[in-house]
């Protein structure tokens, strides 16, 4: 298990659910998009209607379903989750929806994922509020329209690329979560400890926050390996040696990079002079798919400037040269 993937572990879910903020003042970051939300609900509130369908994008465990559950809070809603990969037949999607009430939110994460058939079916529960299915087979099969309370989709992906043009044309409200600032994922490491009812230093969060790739469910990770370290090693109090000698165990630099991105990016530095060179030269050269590639480790070392997307391909930039240690190339410019 790669301590520092954004992707969610059966061992995270277990503490996820204590973590999660319960109503928009206690989601730490994501200004920008609290801002747009705070208004939509209120406005929707005010006139008494559903909120329209909200798109969170972005990298995973930025807080899209905390977010999602959030948004049912303030609306004082149900919410019902559920998932692209797990809506498989028409039926199953009406299953769903019939059971909603008015004004609920249906959460659909990795929407991305739906097939294009339930797509179709989506559609007109979007736009009108109603389900058009086929029941019985051959001659004997007619379509039946069902209507449906008004409602709010929620869609999660981490590929808005991804979805068909006429399906995210249809949400009023796409919201992209961005990688978090220091700062803030240093208040979600206090948070988190406080709810563990663990002592932390506040240079100790600062730490665990500056490792975390902007990402709260690996600083949410992070905390719970240093606080075991501090158990074992320590008084049970998280100091900043503490953490900084967890952190080292557990083979995280300073930036956050684990042995797979020191592997890629020596890599692209050793074997291909630093770039350009394509994703999938680099997914043959280190051994990991190139939609992880672009999906996991991409968009963080982008973020922080080590590697650069061309028409050509990727690049080893210079701040990735310096970390690493090599001499960058004269003649090069970026
Ligand atoms: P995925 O895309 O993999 O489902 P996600 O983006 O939906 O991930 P969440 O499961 O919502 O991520 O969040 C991961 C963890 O981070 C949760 O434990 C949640 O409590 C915490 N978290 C996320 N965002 C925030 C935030 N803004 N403030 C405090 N805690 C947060």
């Amino acid at each position: 298990e790669r301590v520092i993937s954004g992707d969610v572990t059966n061992f995270d879910e277990r503490f996820e659910q204590s973590l999660r903020p319960q109503f928009l003042s206690q989601y730490i970051g994501q200004e920008k998009v609290k801002d747009n939300l705070s208004i939509f609900i209120e406005a929707a509130r005010g006139r008494n209607e559903s909120l329209d369908h909200v798109l969170l994008y972005g990298p995973p465990g930025l807080g899209k379903t905390t977010l999602a559950s959030v948004i049912a809070n303030e609306m004082n809603v149900n919410i019902r989750m559920t998932s692209g990969p797990a809506i498989e037949r028409p039926g199953d999607l009406a299953a769903v929806v019939s059971s909603l009430e008015p004004g609920d939110v249906l959460f659909i994460d990795e929407i991305h994922r739906l097939n294009r058939s339930i797509e179709e079916v989506l559609y007109p529960a979007m736009e009108d509020f109603c389900l058009d299915i086929v029941v019985g087979k051959g001659p004997a099969a007619r379509s039946v329209r069902l209507d449906l309370p008004p409602f709010t989709l929620i869609g999660a992906t981490t590929r808005a690329g991804a979805l068909s043009a006429p399906l995210r044309d249809r949400f009023g409200v796409p919201l992209r979560l961005e990688f978090y600032e220091v700062g803030p994922l240093t208040n979600i490491v206090v948070r988190s400890a406080s709810l563990f009812e663990v002592a932390i230093d506040e240079q100790a969060a600062v730490e665990i926050a500056r490792r975390s790739r902007g990402t709260p469910r690996i600083a949410n990770r992070l905390l719970r390996r240093v606080r075991d370290y501090a158990q074992v090693r320590g008084n049970g109090n998280i100091t900043v040696e503490t953490a900084q000698e967890a952190l080292e165990m557990l083979q995280v630099d300073s930036h956050g990079l684990d042995h797979i991105d020191h592997k890629l990016l020596t890599g692209m530095i050793e074997r291909f002079r630093g770039g350009p060179v394509g994703v999938d030269t680099i997914s043959a050269s280190i051994g990991e798919e190139s939609v992880t590639i672009e999906d996991v480790y991409e968009p963080y070392l982008l973020q922080i400037g080590f590697l650069q997307r061309t028409p050509r391909g990727r690049i080893a930039t210079r701040l990735a040269y310096d970390h690493f240690g090599y001499a960058f190339p004269a003649g090069q410019d970026y």
